[in-house]
């Protein structure tokens, strides 16, 4: 089994229900092994747009990566992505944003996910599952990333999909 880390983020509609409908849908295909906190996040670039709530997920799988790819757009789909501008909202966006020992470039995927290092709604939910977590631009936790526009919602909690639950 291979772990995997992916990215959830919604700013359209039922946030928080897109975000954990992602969780439970991922369960049919990988084992869901934990899930970060909840954070509030200003739009990076695009048009004008309401914030995203984003979480990472550590997944364990025996899918390549281009499987996991497919799973990922499989239910983006299924929670009716909509997306007509590029960076523009969305009902839900789920990238991989690095695969354990996987490192390569083509048409479909880069993996580690190349902009990752310089998204502070990716890393600083990363590292409330994995402090440990590093990139190729070095370990996370040491990365200069402007965390201003992420900010963390206590309130607001997402489940492990119930057959991980024990
Ligand atoms: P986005 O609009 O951000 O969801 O981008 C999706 C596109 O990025 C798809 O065409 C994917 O094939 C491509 N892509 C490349 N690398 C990745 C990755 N690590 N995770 C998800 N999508 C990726």
């Amino acid at each position: 089994m291979t772990r995997a880390v992916l990215a959830v983020g919604s700013n359209l509609g039922d946030r928080m229900g897109h975000l954990q409908g992602a969780i439970d849908s991922l369960a049919s295909g990988v084992d869901v092994v934990a899930v970060s906190g909840v954070y509030e996040t200003a739009p990076v670039g695009g048009p004008d747009q309401d914030d995203f709530l984003n979480a990472v997920v550590i997944v364990e799988t025996s899918l390549t990566p281009h499987d996991l790819l497919a799973l990922c757009q499989r239910v983006e789909a299924d929670h009716d992505r909509v997306r007509e501008v590029r960076w523009g909202p969305r009902t839900l966006d789920v990238d991989i944003i690095a695969m354990e020992g996987e490192a390569f470039d083509d048409a479909d995927l880069t993996l580690p996910h190349p902009r990752a290092h310089e998204r502070a709604f990716v890393c600083v939910p990363w590292l409330d599952v994995d402090p440990g977590a590093s990139l190729p631009q070095g370990p996370i936790a040491s990365l200069a990333l402007d965390r201003g526009g992420v900010v963390r919602r206590s309130d607001l909690a997402l489940a492990l999909p119930e057959e991980s639950q024990r």
